[in-house]
């Protein structure tokens, strides 16, 4: 048997609604995108959402409308993708890592205090793999400290923390639409928030600066258009959004697909001992990856034997503060964050998405737990 890591949900309706944007004379961004906009503001009940090409780029722009800039500190977890803490370099602004919950993997935010200095503006915290970061509490303490949020949603859309959706509580959410997310177009990534004036920053600077998008002067026959602030090319087109409404109208069916296979997964692992990350109560998460940790020093091994049986696996995250990059810029080393380097450099992540099979799943828990028991 061959099992992928990652099987996307894609069918009929996507490649329909992709054709169709193809008999259409513009197929940039246009009156497709501008429809993923409002239907994802309706779905997360937020005011304002603006498509653009990546998470990367909401992440970065984000932090540029917020006026983060070089000399500036954002907090920020090291146990995630590269991307969350890439964007904060890519201001000129320094990466200040904190440790994470041993039981969860998520940033600690009883440490975010003790590493607030004069030059800290914002914070990144990250929905790693699903599991939305206390937003009540964190909300309060940005406000206390007067400090920006940016939510990295990457992994989760359809989660929320006692309620509390995602980009409710911050002052943008950022979402990606990448090949192995929860809904994809292969690249693109969206900006959801509730502020009117950075939803004016944000849809000017993904666009040039630029006073009006190009489709708008081409439908309102504008000719004229002016730039006040700096802004470069991160849209979406209208056929990466055509491709995503009808994985919007299906995403919670699809949800519950990945909620009965974590459930099955959890119950079998837990069963046999094996240590995985936990959901806290009051948290539905948005179920996005699924991890368990394994014995540093056999990890290579274990993944080995698991592509030997047909079963592929990854690993998210090797923990960030240990890549060369940044032990070199900003003088990270190993032992800086215990907790995210156990969970980092013992996690396996297994195949985890709708179209896996009753079979599919139970022969992934039989060969999971021979390995680990015989190992
Ligand atoms: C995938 C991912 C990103 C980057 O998303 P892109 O759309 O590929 O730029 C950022 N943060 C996390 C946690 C991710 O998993």
């Amino acid at each position: 048997m061959q099992i992928e890591f990652f099987k996307h949900s894609i069918n009929h309706e996507e490649k329909e609604a992709l054709l169709k944007v193809l008999d259409t004379p513009y197929i940039a961004m246009g009156k497709v995108v501008k429809e993923l906009e409002s239907k994802f503001s309706e779905y997360l009940k937020i005011k304002h959402s603006i498509a653009v090409s990546s998470c990367t780029d909401a992440l970065y722009l984000s932090l540029r409308a917020l006026n983060i800039d070089e000399g500036d500190e954002v907090i920020t977890t090291p146990l995630t993708f590269v991307a969350t803490s890439n964007a904060i370099c890519a201001t000129g602004a320094k990466p200040v890592f904190l440790d994470v919950d041993p039981l969860t993997g998520l940033i600690d935010i009883d440490e975010v205090e003790h590493r607030i200095t004069k030059n800290t503006k914002a914070i990144i915290p990250v929905h790693l793999y699903g599991h939305m970061v206390d937003m009540d509490k964190l909300s309060n303490l940005a406000s206390k400290h007067d400090l920006r949020i940016i939510e990295d949603c990457a992994h989760c859309i359809e989660g929320d923390f006692k309620g509390i959706k995602p980009g409710e509580l911050s002052d943008t959410a950022c979402f990606s639409f990448f090949a192995t997310k929860n809904i994809t177009s292969g690249e693109g990534g969206m900006i959801s928030t509730n502020l009117d004036l950075l939803n004016e920053k944000l849809r000017m600077m993904r666009s040039h600066g630029q006073s009006t998008s190009a489709d708008e002067r081409y439908r309102k026959d504008i000719i004229s258009w002016d730039m006040h602030i700096l802004g470069l090319n991160h849209k979406m087109t209208d056929f990466q959004a055509a491709m995503l409404l009808p994985q919007l109208r299906r995403m919670d069916a699809l949800w519950k697909k990945r909620k009965e296979i974590y459930q099955i997964y959890y119950d079998a692992f837990a069963a046999n001992n094996i240590p995985m990350p936990i959901i806290r109560d009051g948290v539905k998460s948005g179920l996005h990856l699924f991890t368990i940790w394994t014995d540093k020093s056999k990890r290579t091994e274990i993944l080995k034997q698991l592509r030997g049986k047909g079963i592929h696996c990854t690993m998210n995250y090797n923990p960030v503060h240990l890549l060369s990059y940044y032990q070199e810029t900003y003088g990270y080393k190993l032992g800086d964050f215990p907790n995210a380097e156990n969970i980092g450099l013992s996690t396996i992540s297994l195949p985890f998405y709708p179209l896996l099979n009753s079979n599919q799943v139970h022969y992934v828990i039989e060969n999971v737990c021979k390995i680990l028991k015989e190992i």
